[in-house]
């Protein structure tokens, strides 16, 4: 016979911390206090089980309401008191509880059993009227609005009406009589409103809250926040009945609510609220302001002092904050509920570390304490959490943290309000690698169109510069220097703020708090390290992003992408002279210019990451992405021929227009890049080669230790990379015997098209080391346009047919799945090579918990993202070995 109804209270209690699927939170919480000997009035929690049940058919089996049965009479007996006696009568709460903590249930429904007779039972009992009918007006009330769905301002404007009529400002300074008229008006309220009589049978008011509890789990604000927060909608919620106890009882009476530390710094130390002469709800609901629960030693000295010892025993045994709800009856403490309180980020780091000291839990619980959240919001200046404010418009959450600073719109005035001193947030359509010093000197960025992978959105996270994109309600008027969005126009130079974690725009300036990486934070980190197997690299392709992962953390460098080392006054020349170059000869002239722009690179990159491998990965993006833009070139043309110009600047002009037009692709992500560009300019290649083994050997001549990783993009046959390969090694070679240096390199391949995983066996004979580039092959598999997501991906998240953005969150289904052949395929030929995680998703959690789960050796995220990696690393190790 299934149990369906399980009993709390000293010496009877049936359930415990562990059945809270069953149970729910707040009744296996009631039911461990009990267990402990801590104080809780008894009680009995209907299981979720019969949640789900009844809402199959709204109805209770003989069996269930047959252990109801018993359980009230257990609990009468216990008290030594009936429901509706007209003497002394039993009261109970009835409280809903799911798995875990949701708001949007059921609410709680305080003094049920009280009737028109029961009352006066009540009152005499006590010998007090006053707080009988407080608590008859209380229950009619909460009934009407959490049982029958009454409008709970319709009770509330009777009691202002009281209160005028009587001219007295607070609830407690009504009287009996007061009180007692507005529990007859309240009743009137439900009878004009439903059409029946308030009930006058306890047991019949019972089970209507019992079928409110259960119904509660199906109402729109459970189910949204469901939703949100992906809870199973299958689970249920449990019913608690519990023995009223009462915090209305006069001076030593009272009701609060406490932390057992600081859930908002961590620190050791008690933090609460209570209100003397209060019952349940009116400590949160702000009927008076509740007192520091530090003053209650003062008031009621016993009951303070034994929840403080409460407190320190229930950390005792669950290891952890909790969040607990007390009442005290005329000096008698009671516990009502007890859970893991809910904390800040700055607080979860604390109180790992803390609870480790003090010998409460070890490590490993600590490094599972603190989530990726968690530490993505200590990195980022942010906006604090207690400041109003008014959002006019959402876009992506790119890259995380805050910023405030003046409307710009371009690139070049960021950079000058920068000379000045002035903070700026770059607001454009989008991106292009042109804006990068723009980017560099604003506080933040906001694009218009783009995706979770957009240019703004890589960058920005590279430079952990906050960013909101694809913010499509943002209209930009360069005309008129200004922007409008939702209503509102926000001129050039005007303050916004952005929360590049939220995607919020707000207009105007908010305070900011400030980002650190502190000792707390540091200790955690190097407990994850001792404990992960997955490597963590980071993307960089300059010394300063290098240095500052290396000291976020970094093993190595697992993507630095060339094509950044072409842009820059100095080098753009040099770059467009290659481009424009009409034969091999030529070109090679022009690769020989910025030969030792890139060495010098090289060695930067190299210096910063002493020690540790660096996988540079040889140019990637078609040659037409450093030519400028075909409109500003006929912009220009138009601006020559009408000044007349004579110098042969319109040739030139002319000459560039038609390289650009010979350059156009129709699709460029699938058209002239990768190794196809270095297989027919073999000269480029040749060049970045060169540079990285020249600074790679001067480096090692000075005693340094040099790994470099030489990568190749976007192969697919297994003859690309063959030649490719083959034509770095001579290079290489040639370069050592130059230098008269032994180099421990690498020539390894991106897999990112998803023809490259299926014949990974091939590739694997070639390649030293694969490297997943899951930007392109989630844009590969699924056909998706990573640039042009943002029009139809959050579309589809809303019609559910898809999750998440797969460029924010790697689709293991897919993607995953054509991962994983790659894998096996490539360590069937070398079952040791090596195998790592390059594209954005190397610093998303669910990710890199896949990639340990499917036994890659290392991921690579932005700088910013490699504390994030070490943490969750660590824990897919422990999660794995549970
Ligand atoms: P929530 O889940 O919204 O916190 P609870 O079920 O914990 O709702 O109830 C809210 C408040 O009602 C409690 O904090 C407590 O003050 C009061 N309460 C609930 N049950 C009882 C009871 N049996 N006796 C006295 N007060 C109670
Ligand atoms: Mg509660
Ligand atoms: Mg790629």
């Amino acid at each position: 016979m299934s149990k369906f109804v399980y009993f709390f209270g000293k010496d009877v209690t049936d359930g415990k911390a562990s059945m809270r699927d069953l149970l729910g939170g707040k009744g296996a919480g009631l039911a461990e206090m009990a267990n402990l000997g801590i104080p809780v009035p008894p009680g009995f929690t209907i299981t979720t089980e019969v949640c789900v049940l009844y809402l199959e058919g709204k109805k209770y089996s003989e069996e269930v309401l047959k252990q109801v049965e018993e359980a009230i009479d257990k609990l009468e007996t216990l008290n030594n008191k009936k429901l509706g006696d007209t003497e002394d009568p039993l009261l109970v709460s009835v409280r809903s509880g799911a798995r875990v903590s949701m708001p949007g249930m059921m609410d709680t429904v305080l003094n049920l059993g009280l009737t028109d007779k029961s009352v006066l039972g009540l009152a005499n009992k006590v010998n007090d009227e006053r707080f009988a009918y407080d608590c008859y007006r209380r229950f009619i009330s909460m009934f009407g609005d959490v049982v029958l769905g009454i409008d709970f301002e319709k009770f509330e404007s009777l009691i202002e009406d009281k209160k005028k009529e009587l001219k007295v400002e607070s609830d407690t300074d009504l009287d009996a009589k007061a009180l007692k008229d507005l529990a007859e008006r309240f009743k009137g309220v439900i009878k004009l409103e439903k059409g029946f009589e308030f009930p006058q049978d306890p047991k019949v008011q019972l089970q209507m809250a019992i079928d409110a509890v259960f119904d509660s789990w199906n109402n729109p604000r459970a189910i949204t926040y469901r939703k949100l927060n992906e809870i199973d909608d299958s689970w249920g919620t449990a019913v608690n009945v519990q023995t009223m106890v009462y915090g209305n009882r006069g001076n030593t009476s009272g009701t609060g609510v406490a932390f057992t530390r600081n859930p908002s710094t961590g620190e050791r130390k008690f933090f609460g609220e209570y209100l003397i002469n209060a019952q349940g709800e009116d400590v949160v609901a702000g009927i008076r302001t509740p007192d520091f629960i530090d003053t209650l030693g003062n008031k009621i000295p016993e009951a303070y002092n034994q929840l403080v010892d409460i407190c320190k025993k229930l950390e005792a045994h669950f290891k952890d904050m909790q969040d607990i709800e007390f009442t005290i009856q005329e000096g008698k403490l009671y516990m009502l509920q007890t859970r893991t309180g809910k904390r800040t980020a700055a607080a979860a780091v604390k109180l790992a570390t803390d609870m480790v000291a003090e010998g409460l839990i070890d490590k490993e619980t600590a490094v599972t304490r603190v989530k990726a959240e968690h530490i993505d919001l200590l990195l980022h200046p942010r906006i604090d959490p207690n400041a109003k404010l008014e959002v006019v418009a959402k876009g992506l959450p790119a890259s995380p943290g805050a910023a405030v600073g003046k409307v710009v719109f371009t690139a070049e005035a960021a950079e000058e309000m920068a000379e000045k001193g002035e903070k700026t947030i770059l607001v454009r359509t989008e991106t292009s690698p042109e804006d990068i010093g723009g980017m560099a000197a604003a506080q933040g960025v906001i694009t218009v169109r783009g995706g979770m992978t957009s240019h703004a959105a890589v960058v920005g996270r590279g430079m952990g510069k906050p960013c909101v994109v694809g913010c499509g309600d943002i209209s930009i008027d360069t005309k008129s220097g200004l922007f409008m969005v939702n209503g509102h126009t926000v001129k050039e130079h005007d303050y916004v703020t952005i929360d590049g974690s939220t995607g919020s725009v707000i207009i105007g300036k908010v305070e900011l708090i400030d980002a650190e990486i502190n000792e707390d934070l540091k200790k955690i980190l190097q407990w994850a390290d001792e404990i992960r197997t997955l490597g963590v690299r980071t993307n960089a392709d300059n010394p300063a992003d290098a240095g500052l992962a290396r000291e976020l953390g970094a093993e190595g460098i697992g993507l630095c992408r060339t094509e950044h080392m072409f842009f820059g006054e100095e080098r753009i020349p040099a770059v467009r002279e290659m481009i424009m170059a009409e034969d091999e000869k030529s070109r090679r002239k022009a690769l020989k210019k910025l030969l030792p722009m890139q060495k010098e690179d090289f060695l930067g990159i190299f210096r910063s990451m002493e020690g540790l491998p660096v996988t540079i990965r040889l140019l990637d993006p078609p040659l037409h992405e450093f030519l400028p833009d075909k409109e500003e070139l006929d912009a220009k043309l138009r601006e020559l021929e009408a000044s007349g110009d004579s110098s042969g600047k319109i040739n030139e002009v002319k000459k560039v227009i038609q390289r650009v037009v010979s350059l156009k692709e129709i699709n460029p992500m699938l058209g002239h890049r990768g190794c196809r560009l270095g297989i027919t300019y073999p000269e480029i290649y040749d060049m970045q080669v060169r540079a990285i083994m020249e600074a790679a050997c001067e480096l090692t001549n000075e005693g340094m230790k040099i790994t470099p990783e030489i990568m190749i993009p976007l192969v697919g046959l297994v003859k690309e990379l063959a030649i490719t390969r083959e034509e770095v090694c001579k290079m290489a070679e040639k370069v050592m015997a130059e230098k008269g240096v032994k180099i421990d390199y690498k020539v390894g391949t991106m897999i990112e098209l998803p023809r490259a995983a299926i014949v990974a066996d091939q590739i694997a004979q070639e390649a030293d080391f694969f490297s997943f580039g899951t930007n392109d092959l989630t844009q590969t598999t699924f056909g998706f346009s990573r640039d042009d997501v943002s029009k139809f991906v959050p579309i589809y998240q809303k019609a559910g047919i898809i999750e998440h953005d797969p460029f924010a969150v790697l689709d293991q289904e897919g993607v995953g799945e054509i991962m994983k052949i790659g894998i096996s395929k490539g360590r069937s030929v070398k079952p040791d090579l090596k195998m790592g995680i390059c594209g954005e998703h190397g610093g998303e959690p669910r990710s890199i918990h896949f990639a340990y789960d499917i036994g890659l050796n290392y991921v690579s995220c932005s700088p910013y993202r490699v504390p994030i990696a070490r943490l969750v690393a660590a824990q897919s190790t422990i999660d794995s070995r549970k």
